[in-house]
């Protein structure tokens, strides 16, 4: 039994009568496809090894009291009773799902919940869609309804969006939701299909390195580029009334109208169009077996978010270019939304130690600490544990 899973179980027996359920949702880190969620366009994410873990059982009530261990907070809300905004900031995405899952037309039952995360938090690895998962999976299986991944994740996309005020796209919650073990999920985020794409990582491991600094979405940035994406599409759309978003629109079509576009509008077009050409050629290359070509997408996709999108930070380029200096690093980019947070590097075996080190030393040097290290495979989506 894993340690979080021990914990969450002893602290619910020591708050509640009765053996909880035990439910688990993943982190995540997306391999390349970023900022093309809501773009409607394709991203490739995986479940990482770090997750929400969550001890569950009914009430006869409709009210949640929700733990979270982390921060040693017990919030409770009355489903019956309208939404308070003044309650603690991290319950929204817990109330948030629990709510707009009854918006849809289910009725939950009242239910005890206590909580931990390994994931870190507002680092970029998703711990906001994890616990998201992992509470609303465990509300819909206490109430006995059959749960729908993708109407799930939905539904924590819904919540961040009404009760939490990111305008996330639906990558996140997908993957925390779906995710297959060994594989990576390409998401076409337009209609909402997956594809589990097989890492075959055998010779080769993921190596995640974080950079320590914080994000947070809403306020850094993250709803400004969106806005930037809506009105490169407004403008395209004034001739290509075809184009929906920029999923529609190709790298030729966009440089055939770029004159149509503000300079900065057309930078970030052109990060979108480009980062889900991208990662439709890394899905190639990975079913391929072209671990280098996938590499070298990676590196594109990072100066492309640094110099188009603008979303990334000295300490991410710093990561990258670090990487990039060792023998057998394949590639390396920065990961989720931006603004901190962390890098993934497609690193050959032999080289993993190495890599850490040498990062580690540089970034020791530059910013005056280390970057926090998480070797990862691909896990499994959102469960209900035995
Ligand atoms: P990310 O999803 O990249 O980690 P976000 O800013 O989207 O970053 O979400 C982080 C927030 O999610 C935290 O600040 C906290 O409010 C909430 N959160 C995540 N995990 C937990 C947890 N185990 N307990 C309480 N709050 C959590
Ligand atoms: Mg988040």
């Amino acid at each position: 039994m894993s340690t979080l899973e021990s914990r969450v179980r002893d602290a619910f027996r020591s708050s509640y009568r009765g053996t909880p359920r035990l439910f688990r949702a993943p982190g995540r880190v997306n391999l390349i496809g970023e900022h093309t969620d809501y773009n409607d366009g394709f991203v490739l994410p995986l479940a990482i090894e770090r997750a929400t873990w969550v001890a569950a059982a009914p009430r006869a009530d409709h009210v949640v009291e929700v733990t979270s261990l982390g921060l040693g907070q017990t919030v409770r809300f009355d489903l019956d009773a309208p939404w308070d905004s003044s309650r603690p900031s991290w319950s929204r995405y817990v109330e948030g799902v629990a709510r707009v899952l009854e918006a849809g037309g289910v009725r939950l039952r009242g239910a005890n919940l206590v909580l931990t995360s390994d994931v870190p938090y507002g680092a970029g690895l998703s711990s906001s869609a994890s616990l998201e998962m992992a509470t609303g999976l465990a509300l819909l299986s206490l109430s006995g309804l059959p749960v729908d991944g993708v109407r799930l994740a939905l539904a924590g996309q819904r919540a961040e969006h009404d009760y939490v005020g990111t305008r996330c796209g639906i990558m996140d919650q997908y993957v925390s939701a779906l995710a297959r073990e060994g594989h990576a999920l390409l998401i076409d985020c337009r209609s909402l299909e997956a594809t589990p794409v097989p890492l075959a990582l055998d010779r080769h491991a993921l190596v995640v390195l974080d950079s320590g600094v914080k994000h947070t979405h809403a306020s850094s940035g993250y709803n400004a580029r969106r806005s930037d994406s809506e009105r490169g599409v407004a403008l395209l759309r004034e001739v290509l009334p075809e184009v929906r978003a920029l999923r529609d629109v190709t790298p030729d079509m966009l440089e055939a109208h770029a004159s149509r576009l503000p300079e900065l509008v057309l930078r970030r077009c052109r990060h979108v169009v480009g980062e889900d050409a991208r990662t439709l050629a890394a899905v190639e290359a990975l079913r391929a077996g072209e671990l280098e070509r996938v590499g070298r997408l990676m590196y594109e996709s990072h100066v492309s978010l640094r110099d188009d999108y603008e979303v990334s930070c000295p300490e991410l380029d710093a990561l990258v270019e670090a990487a990039r200096s060792v023998p057998g690093v394949l590639g390396a980019r920065m990961t989720g939304g931006g603004f901190g947070g962390c890098t993934v590097n497609l690193v050959a075996q032999e080289a993993v130690d190495t890599l850490i080190a040498h990062t580690a030393e540089h970034y020791q040097r530059t910013f005056g600490r280390a970057p926090g290290v998480l070797v990862t495979r691909a896990s499994a989506g959102a469960a209900e544990l035995p």
